[in-house]
């Protein structure tokens, strides 16, 4: 690769079939017009990657690259790895041989349109461009009322994540390397990439409707994902135990006194001010220990999963 304009384009597939040969056919049109235009070189390609797919996805990747091999390319996953994997290894794959790399869904409901203006953006000096959604006409009210509120849940528990964009992101080659130093095994690219750093902007597009098949990414998953984007970016959730057995710890100071007033006024059971006393203290002091203990395995936390501490950008400096 000598130029800085090849773009490869990283799209996972798990049980795709249904939709592939459409994804490829506007795939191929947009290089044509990008390559006309001297955008990208002759060189750039789409890499799908095939997540252990159940059905045809990946004999139907394998005749794609047959019938086109300067366009397409496939990369076979193991087995099913989940979404961020899946463009993690293709992202890992590609670092090397490209200028920029762009990661789409297959299922279509990316704007293709919206690789004109992000190959546009890297030449213009971004490192990172970021497609965001500018509207959700077309999902559900359920999908959009729980996917806003995932964006607003993240935000609120400390995990910085740019609203409204999702996995359609160009990076530069620059920025895959140092992706390449991030280890952690808990992959959350959304938080991940803005940790990076790098002149970045965004791309705005509307989001279509899949364009057919069902979603893989159902309420249970998106769950799972949410929570897994928390605790993998943030330890807020741990430092919140610290602050309820703060006020826990309060409270049972009060409810001592109180339990002891009553008890000097005469107007308590016996036994029950000891047993009221202990409760309360036991409960505060509980909590604030495991907030405490908390704490600590934050710190581990953030230890072992040894992310770069520092990115250096550039380095001026005049030898003699
Ligand atoms: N996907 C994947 N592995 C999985 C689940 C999904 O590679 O285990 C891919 C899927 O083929 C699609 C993208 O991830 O290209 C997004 O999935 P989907 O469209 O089902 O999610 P939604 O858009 O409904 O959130
Ligand atoms: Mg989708």
């Amino acid at each position: 690769m000598t130029d800085d304009k090849t773009l490869y384009m990283v799209v996972p597939c798990y049980n795709e079939e249904e939709v592939l040969h459409e994804t490829a056919k506007r795939l191929k049109e947009k290089y044509i017009s990008l390559r006309q235009r001297g955008l990208i070189s002759e060189e750039s390609r789409v890499v799908f990657v095939n997540d252990g797919s159940r059905d045809k996805t990946w004999s139907i990747i394998q005749e794609l690259h047959t019938a086109a091999p300067t366009f397409f390319s496939g990369i076979n996953l193991a087995r099913n790895s989940g979404h961020q994997n899946a463009v993690l290894a293709g992202l890992t794959t590609v670092k090397d041989i490209c200028s920029m790399a762009i990661t789409m869904d297959a299922d279509l409901q990316d704007d293709i349109n919206a690789i004109d203006a992000m190959v546009e953006k890297y030449h213009e000096g971004n490192q990172v461009v970021y497609g965001v959604r500018s509207a959700r006409k077309t999902d559900t009210f359920f999908k959009r009322f729980t996917a806003e509120g995932f964006y607003k849940f993240m935000k609120v528990m400390g995990a910085d994540v740019v609203y409204n964009h999702a996995d359609f992101r160009l990076m530069s080659r620059r920025v895959l390397q140092e992706l390449a130093n991030y280890r952690e095994v808990n992959l959350f690219l959304r938080g991940l990439v803005p940790l990076i750093g790098f002149q970045s902007c965004n791309v705005y597009y509307e989001r279509a409707e899949r364009f057919a098949g069902e979603s893989k990414y159902p309420l249970k998953k998106m769950l799972a994902f949410a929570i897994n984007g928390i605790t993998s970016f943030s330890t807020k959730p741990l430092k919140l135990i610290t602050s309820v057995g703060f006020i826990m710890s309060v409270i049972s100071i009060i409810m001592i006194i109180w339990a002891l007033v009553v008890k000097i006024a005469g107007h308590s059971e016996y036994g029950w001010s000891s047993t009221m006393c202990a409760i309360w203290f036991i409960g505060g002091l509980q909590l604030l220990a495991l907030g405490i203990i908390g704490e600590y395995i934050g710190k581990i936390y953030a230890e072992v999963k040894q992310r770069p501490r520092f990115i250096v950008a550039d380095f001026i400096n005049e030898e003699k």
